[in-house]
């Protein structure tokens, strides 16, 4: 009986001995295994490293050679606006000589093919600077009412032309006040419309904005015309960069075939997307669908005050410290702002500047940035360096430039200023800020009781044509001032005193395009950019320009 459990004790262990010796097998097994995945796994990390690599390199390589691509189109579409340049310059000096009528048309045709080409290189410019990826989408509250002023102030005239009916339409409760990046869609819809207007010979372009309840936020900006149309097939083909479709009308427009193209990236980078719905021998609608959220309910009054105008009666009493080294500059800004209940002390720079802040009390002190002597920044970090804190509201200070980047304004922000106005600034946005910052510390009255009756009352479209009887009186003297600064950058150009030619070339512009003279201003721009670029050919034709553009004045208003 013993001897039975005994050997049957013993067959166990050795069953059990077996099979702890098939799992060590089977252990070692699955060691094994296991460092061969390990060795596999490594094996593959390492493959999958290899190829990141090789799709980054590809990566850049690609993104290296769109950049070369798109810096050699920018260059050489700049290279060819040089000389473009002096045609057209020469084209204008030759316009104002005696000529006959054959003369006179051919001179007209050059100058017309001339200005067309400029603007395909413009645009070539433009797209390849997109295609760089050099576009930043700025989203900021915005109205939709300004955007539509500008559009009506664009499309009006040329409509008018074609006698075409321009309308716009949007459903009356729609909120205005958005967010998004205005510059971009106004660059947007004056493409749409200009479109619209060369490709329709009858009836109407209506500009039309409603809400995309497909998505969220989103709003549909259409252009609608009564035109051409375009064909089915055709219409697949036209955000392509350089596409015609009707071929003997387009190039009869001029345009390079980019403006839908530059149009459509724009709308993609703004997270949107650009559509067309056309009937051929119909009409066309291009549709801009784009997500705009509505803007804080805090921000929309400040915006639906950016978009009306604020009368004299709804203004506070102020006492400003205007700080500019071009007197006429201090007159513009006391023009702007005579119906208004201001008083305005002048100073000539920044020690100026400082001694009325030492001796009297300002509301809001309007500050050159660049002056000579004492500049604005500098006087402003003094005037922050005096103020003591906490005993009493700082002094509100706003920079006056025409520096209009972002980043430079941030500066000016980061040096002590509370705001920036933009030369040059016209009648509306000058009573705008200093409405916004003298009332930054008081109750705001509700925009309804603002009397929007005035809006689109300012000097902003005005042509010198225009310009009021109070202001012709003083164009003389400033034509006077003009011609003489011209004299003396000649002169700095003889001496080759460049800094000088910037800094007189920066208070013209300025004095010039307060005064609504945009073309001398921007002229004057092109001058200072060229004697940069130390482009004497074109600086000698600048200036012959300039000096003609200026005798035309004078006789337009002795
Ligand atoms: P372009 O600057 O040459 O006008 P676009 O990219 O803006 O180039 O337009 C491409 C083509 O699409 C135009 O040449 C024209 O044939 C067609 N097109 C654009 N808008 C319209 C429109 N509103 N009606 C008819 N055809 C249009």
């Amino acid at each position: 009986m013993t001897n039975n459990r005994e050997s049957f004790q013993q067959q166990k262990i050795a069953a059990l001995e077996k099979e702890c010796l098939h799992l060590h097998k089977e252990l070692a097994e699955l060691k094994a295994q296991q460092i061969q995945q390990k060795k596999k796994d490594a094996l593959n990390r390492r493959l999958l490293k290899q190829t990141n690599e090789k799709l980054f390199q590809c990566h850049q390589l690609s993104q290296q050679e769109n950049l070369s691509k798109s810096d050699f189109l920018a260059n050489m579409s700049h290279e060819i606006r040089t000389p473009l340049n002096i045609i057209l310059g020469m084209a204008n000096l030759l316009a104002e000589t005696e000529l006959d009528k054959t003369q006179m048309q051919y001179l007209s045709s050059l100058r017309v093919t001339g200005r067309q080409l400029m603007e395909i290189l413009n645009n070539i410019l433009e797209f390849s600077r997109i295609d760089a990826g050099k576009i930043t989408v700025e989203p900021e509250p915005f109205s939709l009412h300004k955007i539509i002023h500008q559009i009506e102030a664009s499309a009006l005239p040329l409509c008018l032309q074609k006698k075409l009916t321009f309308l716009v339409e949007h459903d009356p409760l729609l909120v205005m006040e958005r967010i998004g990046d205005p510059l971009k869609i106004f660059q947007i819809l004056l493409n749409l419309i200009n479109n619209a207007v060369k490709f329709t010979q009858a009836g109407s372009i209506t500009f039309a904005i409603k809400e995309d309840f497909t998505v969220k936020s989103g709003l549909i900006l259409s252009v609608i015309d009564t035109g051409i149309g375009i064909t089915e097939d055709k219409q697949k083909i036209i955000f392509d960069r350089f596409t015609q479709v009707n071929d003997s009308l387009s190039q009869q427009q001029g345009g390079a075939g980019l403006g839908l193209a530059i149009s459509q990236k724009l709308t993609n980078a703004m997270g949107g997307e650009l559509i067309v719905k056309s009937t051929f021998g119909k009409g066309s609608i291009f549709s801009c669908r784009l997500p705009l959220p509505p803007a804080a309910p805090s921000e929309r009054g400040r915006l639906r005050l950016d978009a009306s105008f604020i009368l004299p009666e709804n203004f506070p009493g102020l006492k400003i410290l205007a700080v500019d080294d071009v007197r006429e500059n201090i007159e513009i800004i006391k023009m702007y702002l005579k119906d208004y209940p201001v008083h305005i002390q002048a100073a000539e720079n920044g020690e100026a500047a400082l001694k009325y802040f030492a001796t009297d009390v300002f509301d809001l002190i309007l500050m050159d940035v660049r002056m000579p002597g004492m500049d604005g920044i500098t006087a402003t970090q003094e005037i922050r360096n005096r103020e003591k804190p906490g005993a009493c509201a700082p002094q509100i200070i706003l920079a006056v430039t025409a520096h209009a980047f972002q980043e430079q304004k941030n500066k000016f922000l980061q040096a002590g200023f509370d705001g920036v106005l933009t030369k040059p600034f016209f009648k509306r946005e000058l009573i705008q800020t200093l409405f916004k910052f003298s009332t930054r510390n008081r109750l705001m009255p509700s925009p309804e009781k603002m009397g929007n009756k005035a809006i689109g009352y300012c000097l902003e479209n005005e042509t010198p044509e225009k310009i009021p009887e109070s202001f012709r009186d003083m164009l003389p003297d400033l034509l006077q001032t003009i011609s003489g600064d011209l004299i003396l950058m000649k002169s700095f150009l003889h001496s080759k005193d460049y800094e000088s030619i910037y800094v007189t070339a920066h208070s013209l512009k300025g004095v010039a395009g307060m005064f609504g003279f945009q073309k001398l201003a921007s002229l004057i721009t092109d001058l200072s950019q060229t004697v940069k670029a130390r482009d004497f050919i074109v600086v000698d034709e600048l200036f012959a320009v300039l000096d003609t553009y200026i005798i035309q004045l004078k006789i337009q208003f002795s």
